[in-house]
């Protein structure tokens, strides 16, 4: 792997791009079921031997996501845990998983082999639900959500916001609905309109300052109901953080395997790769694409994906790892800043919630010091 330091901790992130069908709003790669070239049982007997080939290290964490990893037979995901999981067991399994997916029987058989499950519940709302075209009900939701909470696993719930048609009040009864499921990690999103989804064709009704209610209600409501928002669209109880996704946003070393991931390696100078987003093509050549950032792609790069996260910048690693010096290259963009957009210590510097809101125009001032 080009790039990679050994001496750094490795996330490995393995796509299973499958889905029964398309969700209107989807812009991931991933196939419905009328497009599947191979079965996702086929396809992760294909990444195993992919692991093999590449003689991986202890992971630091693992992540399956999709498409839909609860399509892939439970004996064969858990073999695929086993193949990464071969030099010691990573410090974090999460596993993605569509409400529908989810039984008593399927989160028993994982629940010693992995330490998160991420659903994508996105509403209760049966309207929104429609909307979006997602393949589970309201009531496939809820019963998800009960199974979770009975089987007593860690988890993480995906609530989605500004849905055409739905109002902020619909919003909150969401988030508290869905808390009373105990999810101890919930990931809150606005829907986004994306060129070639159907949803697309209703960019014009878009509305952005119902977006921005929705977000900022969402927010009080998710702090006032005890989760810490610890990055722009993640909340955990008890400190039950994602560390898959906290070593993205500290720019630590990722591999992606599958079509259309994504993989970041070295520490001070990073190769980014990606892979063809066609899994015909993928099964054919599934060798990474490099490209050899510049220092400055680096350090942009590291500064874009710590201030999405509560802790932001860590001058003393920003130092060591680009050879910038925070306070002397940013003061002069500091002073276009509002004040009641950041906090900015000897250690960091990073955002507030009203900063968050901010983030791109903040982004783009800092970039201007470059
Ligand atoms: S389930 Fe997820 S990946 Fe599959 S179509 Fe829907 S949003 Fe996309």
């Amino acid at each position: 792997m080009k790039g990679f330091d050994s001496q750094k901790g490795l996330s490995l992130y393995i796509h299973i791009p499958f889905c029964t069908r398309k969700c209107s709003y989807c812009a991931f790669y991933s196939l419905p079921s009328s497009k599947w070239v191979i079965t996702p049982d086929e396809y992760v007997y294909f990444i195993i031997e992919e692991i093999r080939k590449l003689s991986l290290p202890h992971l630091d964490s693992l992540y399956i996501g999709g498409g839909n990893p609860g399509l892939v037979s439970t004996p064969d995901l858990i073999r695929l845990i086993d193949e990464a999981s071969e030099k010691g067991r990573p410090e974090e399994i999460t596993i993605e998983m569509n409400p529908e997916e989810v039984s008593y029987e399927k989160i028993a058989k994982l629940s010693g082999h992995v330490d998160r499950i991420s659903i994508g519940v996105q509403s209760l709302n049966e309207k929104a639900l429609r909307i979006l075209g997602r393949n589970s009900t309201r009531k496939e939701n809820i019963r998800a959500l009960e199974i979770l909470e009975k089987s007593g696993v860690n988890y993480n719930a995906d609530i989605m916001t500004a849905i055409p048609s739905m109002t902020v009040a619909d919003t909150i009864n969401d988030i508290r609905e869905v808390n009373s499921y105990k999810p101890s990690h919930i990931s809150f999103y606005c829907l986004t309109y994306e060129e070639g989804t159907p949803l697309y064709s209703l960019l014009d009704e878009r509305d952005e300052d119902y977006e921005y209610d929705s977000l900022q209600a969402g927010w009080k409501e998710l702090r006032d109901l005890g989760y810490d928002h610890y990055e722009v669209s993640n909340f955990a109880k008890g400190g039950r953080y994602s560390r898959h996704n906290i070593n993205y946003w500290r720019l630590n070393q990722y591999l992606g395997l599958g079509p259309g991931s994504e993989s970041s390696l070295g520490y001070r100078d990073i190769y980014s790769a990606h892979v063809e987003e066609n899994l015909s093509l993928y099964l054919k050549d599934p060798s990474l694409r490099y490209e050899h950032l510049k220092k400055d792609e680096c350090s942009l790069e590291y500064i874009m994906v710590s201030l999405r996260t509560k802790w932001g910048i860590d001058k003393k690693e920003l130092l060591e790892r680009f050879s910038i010096d925070f306070d002397s290259t940013f003061s002069g963009s500091l002073k276009e800043l509002d004040k009641n957009w950041y906090s900015n210590t000897m250690e960091s510097f990073s955002l507030t919630e009203e900063g968050w809101m901010m983030l791109d125009s903040i982004t783009l001032a800092l970039f201007m010091a470059f």
